[in-house]
């Protein structure tokens, strides 16, 4: 006999896990589907940078912070740690001063305060200013990913190296046999060519690449995850404000090179005293097997103006994510009783518990 579920998810990265975490919150029977022996995917590759501030403001920055405080209960429920709370912007140029000075007056400044350098004292010499914001947290994704996943398993049938082949109302074809259920959701992260490929190219989709570093222990504790002067103009939630247009022609002119290849930075610290530090945005649906040491070079001058001379990298890794210029998510209805979901800017960590509330209310 055919088994049967109230939700099937399809996908095993964190938008599929916390669609699965909402319905057993709910009191649903659940089955999640992942082609993979473990998720290998963008969900275990990022920082783990669960990031309000700098969000798009309005809805989306609202739908981070939703995400933000279920990640606080999802980890205190699976044993996830939280790795680091709070986040440092820092401004070397008077232009980003300016920047967080305006971001600091809109609503999205709420509880953020505007330090002198004097008060970071991790940051390399040279910064004017540093905005820090007490929302941002930080988790170890390879492991936090793999805790939620075993967190689920005892509430829900979670299959691993299990493809699903075809999707229809109330019915998933997979590698192990036909199931059904009730309500099904797709979360095939940037996997543009499998279940409803035609919806997500007509979603204009495509694929982002980056390159990620991990560097040794620098001898000293961040208080928190630090970026800098280049993701003013990469977050909306500075880059659409007026002021950051001044920004942007300094940065084209003294930073063009960084720009071409969407190098910005950002530093997490892990437990071990390690520090993950990323990252450039190369956009192509194939994404390139090899790595640019010129690229990671990049990402390290931005290390160096901000925090000082780098310690040895021990890791380099890449990783990609659905991206879309039409729209930061989608919720896409391809046939009754289904929805296919997927994250089209980089921020799937930091927006997918706040997205299967969305998700789970257009049914
Ligand atoms: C290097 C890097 C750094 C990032 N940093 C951050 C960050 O710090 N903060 C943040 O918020 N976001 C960050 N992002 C973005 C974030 O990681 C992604 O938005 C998010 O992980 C997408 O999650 P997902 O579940 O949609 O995709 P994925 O993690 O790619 O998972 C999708 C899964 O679906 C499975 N799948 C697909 N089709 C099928 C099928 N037919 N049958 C079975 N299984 C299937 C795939 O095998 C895959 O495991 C980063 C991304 C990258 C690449």
């Amino acid at each position: 006999m055919t088994k049967s579920y109230d939700v099937a998810i399809v996908g095993g990265g964190i938008v599929g896990l916390a669609h699965a975490w909402s319905a057993v919150k709910a009191g649903q029977t659940v089955a999640l589907f992942e082609r993979h022996a473990r998720a290998t995917g963008a969900s275990i590759r990022n920082f783990g940078f669960i990031t309000v501030t700098g969000q798009q403001r309005g809805d989306f920055h609202a739908l981070a912070m939703r995400t933000r405080n279920i990640w606080l209960e999802v980890a205190e429920q699976a044993g996830i740690a939280i790795e680091q709370r709070g986040l440092y912007i820092s401004a070397r140029y008077a232009e980003s001063e300016d920047v967080l000075r305006a971001f600091l007056y809109t609503e999205m400044g709420e509880d953020c305060r505007l330090l002198r350098p004097a008060d970071a004292p991790f940051l390399a010499k040279g910064q004017r200013a540093v905005l820090h914001s007490p929302y941002d947290i930080r988790v170890e994704s390879r492991t936090a990913i793999p805790k939620l996943s075993g967190w689920l398993a005892e509430r829900a049938d979670l299959f691993y190296g299990v493809s699903v082949t075809g999707v229809d109302s109330g019915r998933l074809e997979t590698s192990m046999g036909d199931i059904r259920a009730e309500r099904i959701i797709v979360c095939p992260g940037d996997d543009l060519s499998g279940l409803f490929a035609d919806r997500i190219k007509a979603h204009n989709v495509s694929r982002c690449q980056l390159q990620m570093l991990r560097l040794t222990d620098p001898g000293f504790r961040l208080p928190g995850a630090v970026m800098s002067d280049l993701s003013l103009i990469r977050y909306l939630g500075y880059a659409d404000l007026p002021e950051a247009e001044a920004l942007k022609t300094r940065l084209q002119t003294e930073h063009a090179e960084h720009l071409a290849n969407g190098v910005h930075l950002i530093v997490v610290q892990s437990a071990d005293g390690s520090l993950v530090v990323g990252d450039s945005h190369h956009y192509h649906d194939a994404p390139e097997p090899f790595t640019s040491e010129a690229v990671d070079q990049l990402i390290l001058d931005e290390y160096r103006a901000v925090l000082g001379a780098p310690p040895p990298v021990i890791e380099r890794w890449s990783g990609a994510y659905a991206t879309s210029p039409d729209q930061l998510f989608l919720i896409d209805r391809p046939v009754p009783d289904v929805r296919l979901v997927v994250v089209t800017c980089g921020a799937g960590a930091s927006t997918a518990f706040g997205i299967a509330e969305r998700t789970f209310q257009s049914f």
